[in-house]
């Protein structure tokens, strides 16, 4: 069995990340390899950083001490 990395297929890569098995084994299985692991976990700090920009702590407290 080949193990395929997903991402790097999806980019026109071969993405070869591990084969078990048989060589005449030709059937597949997808995982990721470490550079889309490292890269995926990036992309999705960022979007938990900019997901959090409309409610910025100095906002929620400016605006409690407006009710207080
Ligand atoms: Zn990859």
């Amino acid at each position: 069995m080949v193990v395929i990395c997903a991402w790097c297929q999806q980019e026109g890569q071969r993405g070869i990340l591990e084969i078990t098995g048989e060589k005449a084994d030709e059937r597949q299985s997808h995982g990721i390899c470490q550079y889309h692991s490292l890269r995926l976990r990036h992309e999705y700090r960022r979007s938990l950083f900019f997901s959090t920009l409309p409610t910025l702590p100095h906002q929620a407290s400016s605006n409690s001490l407006r009710h207080c």
